[in-house]
């Protein structure tokens, strides 16, 4: 066993020193919190070298540490094992992934002879729920340590090639769905073609996904989800109170509100739970967050939240189509499976427009990127990078990628920065000395080989000259659309393709559309400001108008017909 992070190796196989808490990550229960969690959890006492929780397990308790010492292990039983951290006595173990249903993507190794204390997931949220102090500090614990294993490289293996754009789909879910993960690419890593040897994988299944004992060939979305823990969304007998369209922070929101006040919710999602905010590296004027909140950890948090009031949350489940039959909304997915509903709220957000310029394609896979997270930045260590448009959202990955990147480049098509960027984004970024930022600048040309970006060649709208940028990852940020392709023919929608809502839908209340008890609330309403304080605050107003519309119902029967 090699070692990771985490100190000195004390011989060939073993590692005994507790890793520093260098992030806040890993904090001590106190006697109080140890004693609380005693009396919910068993003690075991354990060996050096029994594994407590093996990479890929599903059904895990709650471990604390109460003698002795634990490892958490990359690739536990191959070659390439790699010890990550050691913890001792008082802390516990695991990442977010124990409260979501993830398998774990690690796993956990006693390195001395010790004891632990394994406590049931059900009583864990149990004490949690009357102790919110620790509840807070396991879930803090919790999130800051997903973002650091999915820096460390370990997690799911992505083993496929960069001209393929099956293993640019599974890349960009695992990215989306911030699972810790590494990609091996066949074409250039020579670690990679001897695991494909190894398990004697044949071109035709390639890409594949390792998770722990299981070995995906070329899986789904979805079939890579449910390896994952999601249950696919699947039909009631009777209709749900609340179906929402959309798991970013509007339909969050919704689900949230809907689910704590009583109603049967489902949350539907043909990507991630996040929508756009997760794709955000630092959200800084969200209330409450005066040093800002990650877009991922503010998703994570979400889906607990309503995952806690019993939302159930189904992710992929692209909505295909919108009906109404008798008394009762079906949203129908790609799948062929509908939910039926007796409202929906559409909160199906906008999504990225992709950049327009020669080559695109052939750069996508591993050189050009419409997010900028953490998961992201490990792509671009030291690496020059080049950030395109003039927005809030460009700003923001402009300033966090300069803590990753060698230099981070910004081109603006429009001569001021100020004129669609908040002040204290533009402050940020022009006062940055690791920034250059070329505005009236467009991007012309990419450039390089074998899908990997050497250099954009970008021109100055207003000269005309042209310039060579080094450039190893390129990061679009330049507006969005609608997702509303699948709503056509249903509700009214705007010129634009927005989702019409209130008087223009003929509807009495703001977000109300043509359709009475369809609601749309965040991004994809038209008029609506693209904040995620006003999507978040309009996903709950919609569960007030939906108790008023069932209420009516109720009153009166059902009547569904568009107005
Ligand atoms: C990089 C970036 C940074 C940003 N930073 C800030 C910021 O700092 N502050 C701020 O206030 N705002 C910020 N924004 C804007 C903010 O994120 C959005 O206003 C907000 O996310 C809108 O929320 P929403 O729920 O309405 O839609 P979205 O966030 O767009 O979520 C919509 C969800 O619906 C899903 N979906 C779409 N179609 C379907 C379908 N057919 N079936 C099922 N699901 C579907 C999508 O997968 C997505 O998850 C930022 C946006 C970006 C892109």
């Amino acid at each position: 066993m090699t070692s990771g992070d985490s100190g000195r190796a004390t011989d060939a196989g073993r590692q005994d020193d507790e890793t520093p808490d260098r992030w806040g990550a890993y904090p001590r229960l106190t006697p109080q919190q140890l004693s609380l969690l005693d009396q919910a959890g068993t003690r075991r006492v354990v060996r050096a070298g029994d594994v407590l929780v093996r990479e890929g397990d599903r059904d895990r308790d709650f471990l604390v540490v109460l003698a002795g010492t634990v490892g958490v292990v990359d690739g536990y039983g191959t070659p390439q094992d790699r010890t990550i951290r050691v913890h001792g006595p008082g802390r516990f173990l695991d990442e977010i992934g124990l409260l979501t249903g993830q398998p774990a993507f690690v796993s956990m190794v006693a390195v001395q002879d010790g004891e632990i204390l394994a406590v049931p997931l059900a009583r864990l949220r149990d004490l949690v729920s009357r102790d919110p102090q620790l509840g807070d500090l396991i879930l803090q614990a919790f999130l800051l340590r997903r973002e650091l294993l999915a820096g460390q490289g370990v997690g799911l293996r992505i083993v496929g090639s960069r001209f393929s754009p099956d293993t640019h789909r599974l890349r960009e879910f695992a990215a989306r769905n911030r699972l810790p993960h590494t990609y091996l690419d066949v074409e250039e890593d020579a670690q990679a073609e001897q695991l494909v040897r190894q398990l004697g994988i044949p071109p035709s299944d390639m890409p594949v996904v390792i998770s722990g004992r299981e070995i995906l060939r070329n899986p789904t979305d979805a079939e890579l989800a449910r390896i994952l823990g999601v249950a696919p969304p699947s039909a009631g007998e009777r209709p749900e109170d609340l179906v929402v369209v959309g798991a970013g922070p509007s339909g969050l929101a919704a689900a949230v509100y809907g689910a704590s006040e009583g109603l049967s919710t489902v949350v539907l999602d043909a990507v991630a739970t996040g929508g756009q905010a997760g794709t955000s590296s630092r959200i800084e004027n969200y209330l409450g967050f005066p040093a800002g909140i990650s877009g991922a950890e503010l998703a994570e948090r979400a889906v607990i939240q309503a995952e806690k009031f019993g939302a159930g949350i189904s992710v992929p489940a692209r909505a295909t189509g919108l009906t109404h039959e008798g008394d009762a909304y079906a949203v129908r997915l790609v799948d062929g499976t509908e939910i039926r509903s007796r409202t929906v709220v559409l909160a199906a957000g906008a999504r990225y427009r992709r950049l327009q310029v020669d080559r695109l394609e052939e750069f996508e896979g591993a050189s050009i990127y419409y997010a900028a997270t953490f998961i992201e930045a490990m792509f671009c260590r030291d690496l020059p990078v080049t950030v395109v448009g003039g927005g809030n959202s460009a700003g923001q990955a402009t300033v966090f990628l300069t803590g990753h990147a060698s230099r981070v480049r910004l081109v603006v098509r429009g001569d001021d920065l100020g004129q669609d960027m908040s002040r204290y984004l533009v402050d940020q970024t022009e006062g940055n000395p690791a920034v250059e930022v070329l505005t009236s600048t467009e991007v012309k040309q990419l450039c390089g080989q074998g899908g990997e970006l050497e250099a954009v060649v970008v021109e100055n709208n207003r000269t005309g000259m042209r310039r060579r940028l080094d450039t190893r990852l390129l990061f679009g940020f330049i507006g969005s659309a609608p997702a509303t392709g699948w709503l056509r023919g249903a509700v009214a929608l705007d010129d634009k393709g927005f989702v019409r809502t209130g008087p223009p839908a003929g509807a009495d209340n703001v977000l109300e559309t043509s359709w009475p008890g369809v609601f749309a609330v965040g991004d994809v309403r038209s008029g609506s400001i693209k904040r995620v304080a006003s999507a978040v605050g309009e996903g709950a107003m919609a569960v007030r108008f939906i108790h008023e519309h069932l209420q009516n119902v109720g009153a009166r029967g059902a009547d569904l017909r568009p107005r």
